[in-house]
């Protein structure tokens, strides 16, 4: 496939290269380092490319962010913003797109992320119209541990959704899109500012204007009854009637949607953002722990969740 035409001919180019070229690698990268290949995707201001990496064979998406449009549409902070978020993350967490180097040229950004070959949940859950159960408790468990991670880096995700849940190598998942994020300074575990999308926003954020760590937690609930219903939780004619359904926590379950999930679904989906399961600080009685531990959870080997192999979707 064009993949493998791309490795190919980097590997080729690899071999033929000088040593003085190669001693450029852990200094100062540039678009030539790399072989490009197909577009994978489109951004509202970027364009995400298939690339090589011929000294290694490692295979990446490349995100271009073009300059002139980042400056002359003011998004030059969410750009820096994602990079600044995706730094402080690390290397941490397999169920991150990971940031492994950033470089310019006269014209761009560029950021080099792992590759996510399998696509996203949105266009899965698309294709099979909802998912099993234990295909949704599995990538429900992947999502709530991968969360977990980035709270306790001081970071809200705020625009959880399944377009940003990727499909890595194994299936596994892999969080993108942390445009919207917020880094939390000390003692605060609050952020104001409008971010999000309608189906999958809290009701504080619509409310009081304000997103909590929890305001995660509110979109994993969207997400798993999503997975399961085959349909949004929360939306309306409009997004505006879509934010009153939010507002009130209004929506129903499908008949013969699982108890367990649906017990789990529905402590997720509260007003109070304090009290939905998960959301209380770390070592507290309602913390991620308390979470992880929800009956829905039971089957799940958490120790092996990045070892064992995903299960078929379906
Ligand atoms: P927006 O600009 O509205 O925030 P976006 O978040 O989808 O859009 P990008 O992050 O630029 O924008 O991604 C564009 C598309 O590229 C994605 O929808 C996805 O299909 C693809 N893509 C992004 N990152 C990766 C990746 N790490 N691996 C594989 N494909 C990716």
């Amino acid at each position: 496939n064009g993949h493998d035409d791309v490795r190919r001919r980097a590997q080729s180019r690899s071999k033929s290269r000088t040593k003085s070229r190669n001693s450029s690698v852990g200094l100062r990268l540039q678009p030539d380092d790399f072989e490009f290949g197909e577009v994978l995707g489109e951004g509202s201001y970027s364009t995400v490319k298939y690339a090589v990496y011929p000294p290694t064979d490692q295979e990446y998406a490349i995100k271009i962010l073009d300059k002139s449009h980042l400056v002359r549409k003011h998004k030059t902070e969410v750009a820096l913003l994602e990079k600044n978020v995706l730094a402080r993350l690390g290397p941490g967490h397999p169920g991150i797109v990971r940031l492994h180097w950033t470089f310019t040229d006269e014209w761009s950004l560029f950021f080099v992320l792992d590759l996510a070959k399998n696509g996203d949940l949105k266009t899965r859950l698309t294709d099979l119209g909802s998912f099993s159960i234990p295909c949704a408790r599995y990538y429900t468990a992947q999502l709530v541990d991968t969360v977990a991670y980035i709270h306790s880096k001081g970071i809200i995700h705020r625009d959880l959704k399944p377009e940003n849940l990727l499909l890595g190598d194994n299936m596994w998942l892999k969080i993108t899109d942390f445009g919207t994020g917020k880094i939390l300074e000390a003692d605060s575990d609050r952020a104001t500012t409008f971010v999000g999308t309608a189906q999958y926003i809290s009701p504080e954020l619509l409310i009081s204007r304000c997103t909590h760590r929890s305001s995660d937690l509110w979109a994993v609930g969207c997400i798993i009854y999503q997975m399961i219903a085959g349909r949004f939780a929360f939306n309306g004619m409009t997004e505006y009637l879509t934010m009153n359904l939010v507002k009130n926590v209004e929506y129903t379950f499908p008949e013969g949607f699982d108890n367990e999930a649906r017990d789990l679904v529905q402590k997720l989906l509260v007003l109070d953002p304090q009290a939905r399961l998960g959301a209380g600080p770390p070592g507290s009685p309602n913390d991620m722990n308390a979470l992880r531990s929800h009956p829905f959870f039971a089957s799940i080997h958490w120790d092996s969740l990045w070892k064992d192999p995903a299960p078929p979707m379906e």
